[in-house]
């Protein structure tokens, strides 16, 4: 198992805020504590403007280079905002990299990716971490790539980008009414959305999973990657499902018994339970 992270990703925070510094440095101290993962550690790849520029407009990447007022009310300028959202690319394009190695991989870094589209930071997000790492994964010999989205809120950001590329498959399976408000119905050729209503009892929540599980497999990407969100938590400050531990090591069971080769990256996931919910899920790719 290769988790791929880097320490200056806690440098930044807003007062107040959920995505915060120590949903990642509290990750890694518990993934160092535990015993039966063999977990290798390893920092994001470099990313040149190139692969950023598949996904987003160079209006939009000069912006958050300049990083001079805030996106939005949720998504702040931070002095070197770019360069944290580099990283995130990075961590994404290393996951990339390690699956197609063979390996199981995923991208434990902030900021998260799956909101921001091809011209617009929001909803915590700055450039697509997620969308550029399957854009790169077309550019170099995918044929058909799915994503996976478990994050509690729409990825409004990676459907817009992904819309109609037909190299590509997009699945999101979120709360709604929930913030963005997209995501209510199919969008595209290649767009398939499942909205779930608040509270819904986690045994039908994950009935949607293996619904959206079933339509992925139809499709028959040679290469799945996961926008892992831990936010439909039952505990989490900023949805309202209903999902336990125990379904996120569920979740991982089930991409891992795909049988494509799957990284995942992190996007959401706002409680103090984050890392044992990492933990569980990282399990259930591992087999564990
Ligand atoms: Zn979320």
């Amino acid at each position: 198992m290769r988790i791929i992270t880097d320490e200056r990703c806690t440098d930044y925070s807003s007062p107040g805020h959920p995505e915060r510094p120590a949903r990642i440095s509290r990750t890694v101290e518990r993934l160092r504590e535990q015993k039966e993962l063999a977990i290798d550690w390893s920092a994001p790849a470099a990313v040149n403007d190139e692969a950023i520029l598949r996904a987003h407009t160079k209006e939009h990447l000069a912006r958050v280079k300049a990083a001079v007022e805030d996106f939005d009310g949720d998504t702040p300028r931070h002095p070197g905002i770019f360069e944290h959202a580099q990283r995130s690319i990075g961590g994404a394009l290393s996951a990339l990299a390690a699956t197609r190695k063979g390996e199981v991989a995923f991208s434990l870094l902030r900021p998260p990716g799956h909101h921001a589209t091809r011209e617009r930071a929001m909803g915590f997000c700055y450039l697509n971490s997620v969308a550029i790492a399957v854009l790169e994964a077309l550019a170099t010999g995918a044929k058909k790539v799915a994503v996976f989205d478990f994050d509690v809120h729409h990825g409004n950001g990676t459907e817009a980008i992904l819309l109609n590329n037909p190299g590509a498959v997009f699945f999101s399976i979120h709360q709604h009414p929930c913030y963005p408000g997209t995501g209510t119905a199919n969008v595209g050729r290649n767009c398939f959305n499942y909205p779930v209503a608040p509270r819904t009892p986690r045994e039908e929540y994950r009935k949607v999973f293996e619904r959206a599980f079933a339509e992925l497999r139809k499709a028959k990407p040679d290469l799945v990657a996961v926008s892992a969100g831990f936010d439909a938590y039952a505990r989490d400050p900023l949805a309202q499902e209903t999902l336990e531990a125990e379904d996120f090591h569920w979740l991982g069971e089930t991409v891992r018994k795909l049988g494509v080769p799957a990284f995942s990256l992190l996007e959401g996931g706002y409680s103090t339970a984050l890392p044992e919910l990492i933990l569980a899920y990282l399990k259930g790719l591992d087999g564990k």
